[in-house]
């Protein structure tokens, strides 16, 4: 039994462990499918306060679970695979077993959301991607789409001309949403151009991407895109599956938590993007993982008391 189980290895999760731990808690982090999370995957983090320089996803994942490491967090590489929170100790089974613990703090982040079209299943990992970071090299020469109009889209369609020979960022309204300053890099960069009020409707192929079909939501003229790559960023999804019916959701399944970070089962926690629809950002994820982690530990004080 540890004091301490921390469900995720994002900036949420390794904060909390490094709050909890430094408290003298004893601190399992079950790191999940991809250790450091999402961010793991960003190729240049150029919004964290303190490193004006920039740095990688993968360096900054390696500082964060070196930094949980040194106060005594143990970081175990192993997926969640159920819980029982029904009583106390909590219980969180894994592919490795079962471990108890007094207080658990859920931080399993988001995931990609998908289109939802004919062909993109099929062509997953054959054109179709949900990572410019993982599989942009891939791509050296070729033409490929971004379709999305968020941070993500323009940051990665912004990556992604270091290798393909044309970036085209196809994007259902005619305005982005992502930041001005990012907006102002893409329109400046000559590789990218943008294809406004277009949906996609299907991805063609034999054996490979080679085309998207699409559709432009103003005057509803279909057209065929020629692209050899299909580069999704259309937003996340809360990876609250496994507490459905356990912890309190919104209506999009992100986990319910007050102003002490705790979920609507005492002693269970919620910190990052599986509890926060809104701002999604390292530095923020970074903050309520510091929060849970120190409300952690007031809570299991005041049980002892
Ligand atoms: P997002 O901000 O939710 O943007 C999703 C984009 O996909 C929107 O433009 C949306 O269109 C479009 N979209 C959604 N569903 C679609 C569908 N079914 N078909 C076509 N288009 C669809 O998601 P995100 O870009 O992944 O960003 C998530 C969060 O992370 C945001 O808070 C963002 O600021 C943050 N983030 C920040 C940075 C950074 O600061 N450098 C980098 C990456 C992400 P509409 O605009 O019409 O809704």
């Amino acid at each position: 039994m540890v004091d301490v189980v921390v469900i995720g290895s994002g900036p949420a999760g390794l904060c909390a462990a490094l709050y909890a731990s430094r408290a003298s808690l004893s601190t399992q982090v079950i790191a999940g499918p991809l250790m450091g999370g999402q961010v793991s995957l960003t190729w240049e983090i150029d919004n964290y306060l303190g490193f004006p320089e920039g740095l990688t996803g993968a360096e900054l994942t390696d500082r964060m679970v070196k930094h949980a490491q040194k106060h005594g967090a143990e970081v175990v590489l192993d997926e969640v695979t159920g819980v029982d929170f029904s009583a106390q100790p909590f219980k969180v089974r894994t592919y490795g077993g079962e471990i108890e613990a007094r207080a658990v703090v859920v931080a399993a982040g988001a995931s990609s959301r998908q289109l939802n079209v004919p062909g993109e299943a099929a062509f997953t990992g054959r054109g179709v991607s949900y990572c410019a970071t993982c599989d942009g090299a891939f791509f050296r020469g070729h033409d490929v789409l971004v379709v999305g109009g968020g941070d993500s889209a323009v940051e990665e369609a912004i990556f992604l001309t270091r290798f393909a020979r044309s970036v085209r960022i196809v994007h259902r309204r005619d305005s982005l949403r992502a930041g001005t300053q990012l907006e102002a890099r893409a329109r400046a960069n000559p590789k990218i151009a943008f294809v406004w009020n277009t949906v996609v409707d299907e991805i063609r192929g034999d054996g490979k991407v080679q085309a998207v079909a699409v559709h432009r939501v103003d005057t509803g003229a279909a057209d065929i895109l020629d692209a050899t790559g299909v580069f999704v960023f259309i937003g996340h999804f809360p990876n609250s599956g496994l507490y459905t019916g356990i912890l309190a959701t919104d209506d999009h399944g992100y986990l319910q938590v007050n102003e002490r970070m705790m979920t609507s089962v005492p002693g269970v926690f919620a910190a990052g993007e599986i509890a926060d629809p809104l701002w999604k950002q390292m530095a923020t994820s970074v903050g309520q993982g510091a929060q849970a982690g120190m409300a952690v530990q007031r809570w299991l004080a005041a049980q002892e008391r």
